[in-house]
């Protein structure tokens, strides 16, 4: 059988593209490498638990029609991400926002917060940065960069600091309002069932083809499809 599309790929574009695609009449070969659908939004249900296997997925959006698009796959729970970092066994809200100053600082306002960070940032006194470390103390000053930027930074780079480009952060958010809130979008949360399930009606109609590369698949009929979908790393794609 020739299909009409093979996408390359189950995760969020390829079961968006899928489904839109069967909608429209359609025939669809759906491919993944891995041995599961939902991409990196995978869930696996351990015990009645959903472990998001590639780090925890929470979809948030502003806009009102994709919000709705995806609420015809799955029901929602009311999930707010509002992420807690542990710096020498203390708790700091993130992002940084009055919670964190307070804790910091013992201090109520934002006006006594803001003085405090503009005092260190004078005490810094950098005004070309020549790296990453430099930059931050010239955004926020001491305090935060050490307990809230450094270790995470240079945890993800694997790098010192001082030996990171300064151009990495232009800007640190700074909040000065008591809101905990990850994201700035309007509608957020986690499906109800897990993602693995959305993904499961998404690409209800078309066939889906499991531990299967593209590459391998390329070689062995590359008349499969009117059409290739590929989702995947581009580079990787040319090689
Ligand atoms: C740890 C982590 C946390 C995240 N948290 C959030 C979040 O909270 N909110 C949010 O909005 N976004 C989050 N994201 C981003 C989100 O995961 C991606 O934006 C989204 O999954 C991208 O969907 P995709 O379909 O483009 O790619 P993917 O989900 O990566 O799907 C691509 C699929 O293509 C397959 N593939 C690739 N190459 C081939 C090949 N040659 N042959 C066959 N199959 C192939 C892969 O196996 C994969 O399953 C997070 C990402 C990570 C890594």
């Amino acid at each position: 059988m020739k299909y009409d599309y093979l996408i390359v790929g189950a995760g969020l574009f390829g079961a968006v593209f899928t489904h839109e695609a069967v909608k429209r009449g359609r025939t669809c070969l759906v491919v993944d490498r891995r041995g599961h659908i939902a991409g990196n939004c995978y869930t696996q249900n351990m015990d009645g638990i959903h472990v998001h296997q590639y780090g925890a997925h929470i979809f948030h959006t502003s806009d009102k029609n994709i919000w709705e698009y995806i609420n015809q796959f799955a029901d929602f729970n009311n999930f707010v991400n509002a992420p807690i970092a542990v710096y020498r066994d203390e708790l700091y809200n993130l992002p940084f926002n009055m919670n964190t100053f307070s804790k910091i600082w013992n201090i109520k306002t934002p006006a006594e917060a803001r003085a405090i960070i503009e005092k260190q940032r004078a005490e810094a006194n950098i005004i070309n940065p020549r790296n990453l470390e430099e930059q931050a103390l010239a955004l926020v000053g001491r305090d935060i960069y050490e307990k809230l930027i450094k270790g995470y930074t240079e945890k993800q780079w694997g790098m010192d600091c001082k030996e990171l480009p300064a151009f990495i952060i232009k800007r640190v958010p700074l909040r000065f309002t008591y809101d905990n809130n990850y994201f700035n979008d309007t509608y957020q949360g986690i499906p109800i069932g897990g993602y693995t399930a959305m993904f499961e009606k998404m690409l209800e109609g078309a066939d889906v083809r499991l531990n299967t590369d593209y590459r391998d698949f390329a070689e062995r009929g590359s008349d499969t499809a009117g059409k290739i979908l590929y989702t995947g790393a581009i580079d990787e794609f040319f090689q």
